[in-house]
């Protein structure tokens, strides 16, 4: 009965033509372009395939907080639940400059994918902050977290909406989204959020595990390949948790780590770069500006080195039809979300790179966060080496069965990873029908 009314034939899609990119670098439209790819590709029936287009809620909250001069700010925040049809909602946190509703609702749209590709029971959602923390103290960051918790509070809870840390958030801000939710629901819930401190409820394993998934995948991606991790050369754009660990982890599997960026600055260094003396010089510094361990480039080489592994893991928008002719990786693996425009796609296909979509190379984070979860509803606590073996099954196999899927179907990675997660998301809402 259900299936029926989604069937209705007087439905019909009207499909943007997809050829046109009204705004490169619009991170929903991004999305939605590989999106509606996906679905012609598996023909869904316009209902869901309506339905899957539209974000579920979509919160604005105003943040007023008073600066350490005595000065009050109001900033602005958002929370958006794209879709909880296999479980509560998932996904983090930023606090950036460049935050919109736009990028929040696609960020939202991404989660809802990365979650099904990798078969964990949640939805997506997504949170930002329009502010700077960079020129924060930390008691303003305090205030602000706080503050915005308590405007999304409605939405928040272990079985409802799970938040967790993504750009320029972390632990401690994870402490302070939990405890501002538990004093309002008068007990202690720390399954409210994920990517906590490992005393309070936190994981072990999961500060290093988006970094760790993009080390796994490019493991699988390059045997696929047939060729070797010892040795393979790899540049890493941007530095931040996963950025870095993805680097030290590779390093580790015998990579030589060529190139590394943030913000502040390129690096090169032919010989291979001391990943560990990078992460301590930005532990320090708090970027990689005047780091010495390698010769000064600019992004854009940066971005262009003849390398094997090119691992974006930065912000969305990188790689664009400005430089993708330019790239030369062999594989790209996108530790950051949308680091790829939808219109760079097809020239990075052309020129027979593969590309592990973000949607599949950075799910570690969220899949660690869904054994946290666990962990916490549950009460009891995992080893780390437990949650790297079990993180490594879900990541391998979860590679495996997107590279069958592009195999079958003779697509790319992407289009493969928004297949499956497309069908399991579309398989849930034909099994639950339409609530009315
Ligand atoms: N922010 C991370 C991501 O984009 C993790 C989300 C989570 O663990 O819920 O995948």
């Amino acid at each position: 009965m259900a299936i029926d009314l989604l069937r209705l034939p007087t439905d019909s899609i009207v499909r943007p033509d997809k050829d046109r990119f009204l705004n490169e670098e619009n991170p929903f439209e991004a999305m939605m372009s590989r999106f509606d790819r996906a679905a012609e590709l598996l023909d869904l029936e316009p209902g869901i395939y309506k339905i899957l287009r539209n974000p579920e809620k979509q919160l604005i909250v105003s943040v007023p907080v008073q600066l350490d001069n005595g000065d009050v700010e109001v900033f602005t925040g958002y929370r958006v639940l794209y879709n909880t049809s296999r479980g509560p909602a998932k996904g983090g946190i930023r606090f950036d400059l460049k935050v919109t509703l736009e990028e929040v609702k696609a960020l939202a749209a991404w989660m809802t994918w990365k979650c099904a590709v990798v078969n964990l029971p949640f939805g997506g959602a997504k949170g930002g902050v329009i502010c700077d923390p960079l020129t924060m103290s930390v008691g303003e960051l305090e205030r602000v977290t706080r503050r915005y918790t308590k405007g999304i509070i409605s939405l928040l809870g272990p079985d409802t909406d799970v938040p967790a840390p993504d750009v320029n958030t972390n632990e401690r801000v994870m402490a302070w989204v939990m405890d501002t939710y538990s004093m309002h629901v008068g007990r202690t819930e720390n399954a409210v959020v994920t990517g906590k401190p490992i005393e309070m409820g936190g994981s072990q394993g999961r500060r290093e595990a988006t970094g760790r998934g993009c080390m796994l995948v490019t493991r699988e991606a390059l045997d696929h390949l047939g060729l070797p991790m010892k040795g393979a050369t790899v540049a890493v754009q941007g530095f931040g948790n996963v950025g870095s660990t993805a680097a030290k982890l590779m390093a580790t599997e015998g990579c030589k780590i060529v190139g590394i960026g943030d913000r502040a600055g390129s690096f090169y260094n032919a010989k291979g770069i001391d990943v560990d003396a990078a992460i301590a010089y930005v532990q320090k510094h708090r970027s990689l500006e005047g780091f010495t361990g390698a010769e000064l480039i600019d992004a854009d080489t940066l971005l262009t080195l003849d390398v094997d592994v090119l691992v974006p893991a930065a912000l969305e928008n990188v790689i664009t039809t400005k430089n993708a002719a330019r790239i030369r990786a062999k594989v790209i693996c996108e530790g950051a979300n949308g680091p790829t425009t939808a219109a760079a796609d097809p020239i990075l296909d052309e020129k027979g790179i593969f590309v592990i979509p973000d949607i599949l190379a950075n799910a570690g984070g969220v899949t660690v966060s869904y054994f946290e979860w666990v962990q916490d509803r549950m009460g009891y606590f995992w080893s780390e080496a437990d949650v790297n073996e079990r993180l490594g099954g879900i990541m391998t196999r979860s590679f495996q069965d997107v590279l069958s899927l592009s195999k079958q179907h003779r697509v790319n990675m992407r289009t493969a990873a928004y297949m499956l997660s497309i069908s399991r998301v579309a398989t849930v809402h034909r099994l639950r029908g339409i609530y009315a």
